[in-house]
């Protein structure tokens, strides 16, 4: 963007700025307060050890979990790779049955769905539910899929793309009405719901400090006490033997703090969000013909808005909109390098060239009401001229 230009960032979830709380909660151990925490009878190893461990519970608590629930990743992408891996090793080679069967949805983001293909390559049956028009799976489907070979469950919270949020507390009870075990990744929805894990029901639930302004390499996996998970690192003796590799004291101390910001925000900024984006939408759907909401108009994140329009693509918009200082995204982050249509919105049932035509603006809590106004004016007249122009009428 031009220099003196304001940034209107709409890309919230694909990554938020870190908060100035968190920077200067991480400094001391970006700084003097470098030791090892495994190290002994050594004073700076012991502030880096009592900092993970006020990390933890501070995290547990935020959660509804206990401390020893709580296991430090490098990321969402870790957590999920860890926790179908680690479930599906257990089962599969552990001394009980062999159960190689695995449920998941045709919504997932890439750290499931490739983790997922890669069991398949390994000898695991996947089964893949498919989501109504607005992206919600049919509960009846799941118990349906459900067989003795079952080791796992593993369900998106709220989609990356269209933000439509799950019914995981009722997914999760049918999972353990078979004694099956049940992952969602919270990844979109940490910090934007409120998240409480016995409530939810679930076995394990991935997060990433980067989605609510926390550092990036950062995440949690919350592993139910008693879950039968194998290692997914192996070496030395950290997180409770069960995930090797000297910790990211400062990660750790960022991710922590910056949920229990978000958290305190959250009731707040929730109805603030919510009122913004369905200001957006509306006003989207009045004034552009031939504008379309992908994903459920209630049932999604409050800072979610993913729309399509007839005979335009997703990248033209983009583009124009850059020029503007606007900042938003055809899909997700990590697909868009590639031209194939976002496999999200083709499982909603959009043909391949409406699946092209689609944007998604994702708001944050530098979000104003005029960043809004502004971003919908802008997109009235790039979408009149991309349309002039365009030579599909
Ligand atoms: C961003 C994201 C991830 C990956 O998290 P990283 O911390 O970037 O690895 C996983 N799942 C969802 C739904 C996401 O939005």
């Amino acid at each position: 963007m031009t220099n003196n230009q304001k940034l209107i960032y709409l890309d919230n979830a694909a990554t938020t700025p870190l908060r100035s709380e968190v920077l200067e909660a991480m400094m001391p151990f970006l700084t003097e307060e470098f030791g090892n925490p495994s190290a002994q009878f050594c004073p700076v190893a012991q502030f880096a050890r009592a900092a993970i461990d006020n990390a933890r519970v501070e995290l547990a608590s935020c959660l509804n979990a206990k401390p020893d629930e709580i296991f430090f990743t490098s990321g969402g992408t870790e957590s999920d790779n860890w926790a179908i891996k680690g479930v599906a090793f257990a089962n599969k080679f552990g001394a009980t049955a062999q159960k190689n069967h695995i449920i998941t949805t045709t919504i997932e983001h890439h750290a499931v769905s490739h983790t997922c293909e890669y069991l398949s390559k390994m000898g695991f049956d996947i089964t893949y539910l498919q989501v109504d028009s607005e992206g919600l799976v049919n509960p009846d489907d799941l118990e349906n899929a459900i067989t003795d070979k079952t080791c796992l469950v593993t369900i998106i919270h709220a989609n990356n793309e269209i933000g439509t949020v799950q019914d995981i507390k009722k997914l999760a009870e049918i999972a353990h009405k078979h004694d099956v075990i049940f992952h969602t990744d919270s990844v979109q929805s940490t910090g934007h719901l409120p998240i409480d894990v016995k409530d939810l029901g679930v076995d394990l639930l991935s997060m990433s400090g980067h989605k609510f302004r926390g550092p990036k390499g950062t995440g949690v996996l919350y592993v139910k006490k008693g879950t039968k998970l194998h290692n997914f690192a192996h070496g030395g003796a950290q997180e409770n033997n069960k995930r090797a590799g000297t910790e990211n004291v400062p990660g750790i101390v960022g991710i922590s703090k910056a949920l229990c910001l978000a958290l305190e925000e959250l009731p707040e900024e929730s109805k603030r969000l919510t009122k913004l984006r369905d200001y957006l939408i509306e006003t989207i759907l009045k004034r552009i013909p031939g504008s379309h909401l992908n994903g459920h108009l209630t049932q999604r994140l409050p800072n979610n808005v993913n729309v399509r329009f007839d005979n335009i693509e997703g990248e033209s918009i983009l583009l124009l909109l850059s020029t503007r200082g606007i900042c938003a995204s055809s899909g997700s982050a990590c697909a868009s390098a590639s031209l194939d249509p976002s496999h999200v919105l083709l499982a909603i049932g959009l043909p391949h060239e409406k699946a092209h035509g689609s944007l998604r603006l994702s708001l944050g809590d530098s979000t104003t009401k005029e960043d809004i106004d502004y971003t919908i004016d802008s997109l009235c007249e790039i979408v009149e001229k991309l349309r002039y122009m365009s030579p599909i009428k």
